[in-house]
């Protein structure tokens, strides 16, 4: 069965761009024009991922990321206009998964889609907390972080929030995700405590591999990049 992608999308020749290539590459598309239009398709053809724009007729498109999350974890991508760092932040702050920023390529689409839907199914797939890249092995079962063949000590929080950033290699995560995500909703702290826990991450990581590496997206928060394979 092919997976099925909802394109919410109010500009009929970008919505008609994005259905064709989609087709073409396998996926079955829907269409949703306004907001309202979206929810309703949401339910009626329970899509695999939803691509969602953000100014739209009827129901914008935080508010149809609102109504989606409360009911499914369904991978969403924001097309977001270009610039609004604000809105990548609230995006991915309110749950959605990824952001594209417009004008896009249909290439990247296709490949943040690719990316999302495999993430998504590894997470239900594997139950093992273990990860692994070059010269980097981090192990949450075990508690340990090997780095070029050699254990680090490393405290527990650092060690989850690279676990956290490399579970999903090249998205970006806002220090209020990383707060909320690793550290709990009831944690005290400021955005800071995750500042000076990347610093710490950085000088046991810093040169050990270019095929990865934790970057600072500024403005908008860090990810744990990836380049090759
Ligand atoms: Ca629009």
């Amino acid at each position: 069965m092919p997976q099925k992608i909802l394109i919410v999308e109010d500009e009929a020749n970008i919505a008609q761009l994005l259905h064709l290539y989609l087709e073409k590459e396998g996926y079955e598309t829907q269409i949703a024009p306004d907001g309202g239009k979206a929810v309703e398709l949401f339910r009626a053809f329970a899509p695999d991922l939803v691509l969602l724009d953000i100014m739209l007729p009827v129901m914008d498109g935080w508010s149809v990321l609102a109504k989606i999350r409360s009911e499914s974890k369904t991978p969403v991508i924001m097309l977001t206009a270009k610039g609004e760092t604000t809105d990548r932040v609230t995006g991915l702050e309110q749950g959605a998964d990824d952001y594209i920023v417009k004008p896009f390529e249909t290439k990247e689409v296709l490949a943040r889609i690719r990316a999302v839907l495999r993430r998504t199914l590894g997470e239900e797939v594997s139950g093992e907390k273990r990860l692994s890249f070059d010269k980097l092995v981090i192990n949450l079962d075990a508690y340990e972080l090997m780095v070029d063949g050699k254990r680090i000590d490393t405290p527990p929080k650092e060690l989850e929030l690279l676990y956290h950033l490399a579970s999903a290699p090249n998205r970006v995560f806002t220090r209020n995700q990383l707060l909320d995500e690793v550290w709990g909703f009831d944690y005290f702290g400021d955005s800071r405590t995750v500042d000076v826990h990347i610093k710490r991450l950085r000088e046991k990581l810093e040169d050990v591999s270019e095929k990865w590496s934790l970057k600072t997206v500024w403005g908008v928060g860090y990810k744990f990049e990836v380049t090759g394979s």
